[in-house]
């Protein structure tokens, strides 16, 4: 049984077609510039080299259209037919409150997925648009939605709500929602397996360092803290978002800077983070040739980035009474023994300690602690799209 993932944003569409007998992936690829200049679709059939084709897409209905063409094209397909995809699995980055699972797409579903753009008016419109282009062009084949939120549904309320007024909660749901939710609940599964151990048993801190960051308290199987709150501006230091910052920053620099909502907003998600700080990227390969060559901003920039999830680490052992093991994933978390050192430096006093050989781990499993360590380290590559299709087959099998 084959099934499609999608994951939709405003002017790009990523896919990956995966047959489910035994998870591999026949195919993926990614349509960039949608209803801009210059489209392009970028195409890898496993096994075969990647190729890139302009193609004029200026909707995303245009995109799937030329996603169904490439992925049943004699020579870079791996279907002869659209009918052999089974169902589709899209990412849907806010749920709200509704959703605790993913559920199968239907036109109640829709309705509440609508509801919850005033949550992520720049996450969920293209969410939607992907699947309405979807079912125009596969009418028959089921779609499920599979949400960032859901996996955080479990915190209890005296971790999601801020303290502000409760009617702000009641009348325009503010509170912690949580993001990255399929990743770190992934990443906890296979951590359970790589224990040896019932996830229910465990008690897991799951770091999810990309571009995009967030830390996740999973107790128990269940996400009982996390680091993004009401928007995934919330939490760490990330690429370019300026993560926690006292609110009252906000009004200050309206007024000083004299910013607009609108600027405000850009400020914090686009120009803060590690890029802001250290001026020289937010990519954190570029900020580490910056420091090996005594650049003192890209330096501080890693510490800062660094000093912000071993705060979440100790504070989470603090919230479920006890660790078992943290989790590394996703670009960071991976990829970069540099960083995984410098977090875990001086957390002896919780039973954590690595081993500097096997940090030298990249993008693969490994328990990367010492022999004694109590508690354990491990690095796990996340897969987003491979835990939307498991659902997905779920929910159709049903
Ligand atoms: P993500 O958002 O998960 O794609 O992560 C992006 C971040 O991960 C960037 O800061 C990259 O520097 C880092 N990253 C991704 N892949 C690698 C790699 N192969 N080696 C080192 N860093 C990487």
């Amino acid at each position: 049984m084959k099934i499609l993932v999608i994951n939709t944003g405003s002017s790009s569409l990523k896919y990956q077609l995966i047959d489910m007998e035994n998870e591999a992936v026949l195919a993926k690829g990614l349509c960039d510039r949608i209803g801009i200049d210059n489209s392009f679709i970028k195409h890898t059939k496993t096994g075969s080299d990647t190729i890139v084709v302009d193609i004029d897409m200026t909707n995303h209905r245009a995109a799937i259209k030329q996603v169904m063409g490439v992925l049943t094209d004699e020579k870079n397909g791996v279907i002869s037919d659209m009918s052999e995809i089974a169902a589709v699995g899209h990412r849907i980055v806010h749920g709200g409150e509704r959703f605790h699972d993913s559920v199968i797409i239907d036109e109640d579903v829709m309705g509440a997925i609508r509801e919850c753009i005033e949550l992520a008016p720049l996450h969920n419109p293209p969410n939607i648009i992907g699947i309405e282009a979807c079912q125009h062009i596969m009418p028959d084949t089921p779609m499920v939605a599979v949400f960032d939120t859901a996996f955080h549904q479990t915190l209890p309320q005296y971790a999601y709500l801020y303290a502000l007024p409760y009617e702000m909660y009641e009348k325009h749901g503010i509170r912690k929602y949580g993001f990255h939710g399929t990743s770190h609940k992934y990443v906890a599964q296979r951590a359970a397996a790589m224990l040896g151990k019932p996830l229910e048993e465990l008690k897991l801190i799951t770091c999810h360092l990309g571009n995009g960051a967030s830390v996740c308290a999973v107790e128990y199987g269940k996400s009982v803290e996390t680091s993004m709150g009401f928007t995934p501006l919330d939490g760490l230091a990330m690429g370019t978002r300026s993560g926690t910052v006292d609110p009252a920053v906000v009004k200050f620099l309206m007024e000083n800077e004299k910013m607009t909502p609108r600027e405000i907003d850009e400020y914090l998600n686009k120009k803060s983070g590690v890029l802001g700080i250290s001026g020289v990227s937010s990519d954190f390969r570029d900020l580490e040739e910056a420091f090996d060559n005594g650049n003192g901003r890209a330096r501080l920039a890693i510490k800062i980035f660094c000093y912000r999830v071993k705060q979440y680490i100790g504070s989470y052992a603090a919230v479920m009474n006890g660790l078992d093991a943290v989790v590394f994933t996703a670009g960071i978390g991976e990829n970069n023994p540099l960083v995984r050192e410098i977090i875990m430096e001086n957390l002896d006093f919780l039973g954590l300690g690595i081993d500097p050989e096997k940090n030298k781990v990249r993008g693969q499993e490994m328990d990367i602690s010492t022999e004694d360590a109590k508690v354990r380290t491990l690095v796990i590559p996340t897969n987003e799209e491979l835990a939307i299709a498991r659902e997905t087959l779920k929910l159709i099998a049903k």
